[in-house]
């Protein structure tokens, strides 16, 4: 029988040498206390990829109080911002050299295709690059009209100590969209890299030792959530907290952060809605569906996993997308030509499947896919392109964060309604609009409740502009002049000329 879907197999499975993983503490690298760790395999292979150190929270304080010294000590936040910008180039072409080692242990770690891997790794370069550019023209304000007797400066300070947290489906770039910022604007940082996709984060600390930089302006910790991720939301020695990963760990960050009132910039889930008016550009609109759908195995918190169609073009654009859905390479992450690789672990597959599983229960249609994906040659998760629709709005799988190659498709006939859908989860990460008409582009722009919207695209990124959500999307932003702005602090300087200060008394 015909396979429904467009698989690659595996040629051979990977015979890597066990990566072994340490913290980075002071500028030292460490194992843990008792030579405690644990392993990483491939998602896909099913190979040991990995050996790591399992941090305590005695490491996690250790790496915070490294990170407070070198703050407190001044050498990093003294550089000025030419000597920053300088460092911030160099390491990012030690990334573009060390590039193919980087992208090949993303991809073990990760499940997701070496191409996209390899590409992420450049994108994160020219982050480094564009943070290296702020930090050179970051200043604050002046206030000459105050009065003849009066000048005033704004200073931006860096706030300090930070402690960043990142999850699996983007380690290397989401650490990229962080730490150059941070850099750039003079704090110091304590990185703990997800349990799951530890390694690139690691190589990212050598090349920032290898670039010259300061011990303990940058930290990295391995480990848990418990007890490493509990120290660095709630030390009294760290100011800010820069989260990226699950709403719900994300409002458990907030509360623990609150004791010490903590600055915390979140970045969430999301449930991106695309939105297709009936005179859409059909041939763009399904193919962005497509890549918006699957990219990353849809592990991603950009994915757009669900449409809002038109009812007059619902049955056409649901058989299309399903169509192409077929032509998609999913298998092998190391071969060239695959698209989609594996989910990234077995728990992941269950919880994606029993959302379609409720869905059908529910009386929804799955027009393809629903189902684990047999890959020839490899035993890892994957799961299969997957179409849903016949659904009404309070489904779980219409609202709430599947995070697997899931489509939910909905319907609409008014603006008002497809406002109302879009509007409707508790999500804001990003939206949609495909319309030819200039006019319903626009007005669904404003009115939509999402941190970025693409008119006639999707998840199109420059490192220029800001990126992040609103609802339970999270907190603050990154990327983009707003993305350096997160990490500083405002100073008021009054200044009165003469002794022009009138006596109170
Ligand atoms: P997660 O929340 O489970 O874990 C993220 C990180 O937090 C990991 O490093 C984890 O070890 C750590 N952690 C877990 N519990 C913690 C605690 N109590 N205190 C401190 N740290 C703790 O998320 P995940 O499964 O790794 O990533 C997937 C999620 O990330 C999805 O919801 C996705 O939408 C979101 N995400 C959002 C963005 C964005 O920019 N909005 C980008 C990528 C991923």
């Amino acid at each position: 029988m015909d396979t429904p879907y467009t698989l690659i197999p595996a040629e051979a499975l990977p015979e890597d040498a066990v990566n072994n993983v340490q913290h980075l503490i002071n500028g030292e690298w460490c194992g843990s206390e008792g030579g405690a760790t644990f392993e990483r395999h491939s998602p896909a292979h099913g190979t040991l990829v990995s050996r790591i150190a399992r941090g305590s929270a005695a490491e996690a304080e250790a790496a915070i109080r490294a990170a407070r010294a070198a703050f407190d000590g001044g050498e990093w936040a003294g550089l000025s911002g030419k000597e920053r910008a300088a460092f911030l180039l160099n390491v990012a072409d030690l990334i573009i050299e060390n590039r193919t080692r980087i992208a090949r242990l993303e991809v073990l770690e990760s499940g997701k295709p070496i191409s996209q891997a390899e590409a992420e790794i450049e994108g994160a370069a020219d982050i480094w690059r564009y943070a290296a550019a702020l930090a050179r023209t970051l200043h604050g304000d002046s206030h000459n009209s105050l009065g003849k007797d009066m000048l005033a400066v704004v200073l931006k300070e860096p706030i300090g100590v930070v402690s960043i947290i990142t999850p699996w489906n983007f380690p290397f770039l989401i650490a990229s969209q962080k730490i150059p910022f941070a850099l750039a604007a003079g704090c110091t940082c304590v990185v703990k890299p997800s349990e799951l996709t530890p390694s690139t984060t690691a190589i990212l600390g050598e090349l920032l030792m290898e670039a010259g930089l300061p011990a303990g302006v940058v930290n990295i910790v391995q480990g848990f959530g418990d007890p490493v991720g509990n120290v660095l939301t709630t030390h009294e020695a760290v100011d800010m907290v820069s989260f990226t990963g699950s709403t719900q760990v994300g409002k458990a960050i907030e509360k623990a952060a609150a004791d010490t009132l903590k600055k915390v910039s979140s970045e969430l889930g999301g449930k991106n809605p695309q939105v297709l008016f009936a005179d859409a550009y059909l041939d763009s609109a399904i193919d962005a569906i497509v890549f918006g759908i699957y990219f990353n195995a849809g592990e991603c918190c950009n994915s757009g996993s669900r449409i809002i169609v038109h009812e007059d073009i619902a049955e056409e654009v649901t058989r299309r997308v399903a169509e192409l859905s077929r032509k998609v390479p999913f298998g092998d992450p190391l071969h060239p030509d695959t698209k989609v690789g594996a989910i990234i672990h077995q728990g992941h597959q269950d919880k994606i499947q029993s959302y379609v599983r409720d869905a059908e229960a529910g009386g929804a249609k799955v027009e393809l896919g629903g189902a684990p994906l047999e890959v020839p040659g490899l035993e890892g998760a994957f799961f299969a392109p997957t179409v849903v629709s016949g659904l009404t709005p309070e489904m779980p799988i219409a609202r709430e964060e599947v995070f697997g190659p899931v489509l939910a498709v909905l319907t609409f006939k008014t603006m008002d309604e497809a406002i109302a859908l879009a509007n409707g989860a508790s999500y804001g990460l990003s939206a949609g609009v495909w319309s030819e008409n200039i006019h319903t582009c626009l007005e669904f722009s404003r009115r939509v409740q999402a941190g970025t919207v693409w008119t006639n695209t999707w998840m199109d990124g420059f490192a220029e502009l800001p990126f992040g959500g609103v609802k339970e999307s999270g907190q603050g932003r990154e990327l983009g002049r707003y993305g350096l702005e997160e990490f500083l602090e405002v100073k008021t300087v009054q200044m009165r000329i003469g002794r022009t200060r009138a006596k109170w008394v």
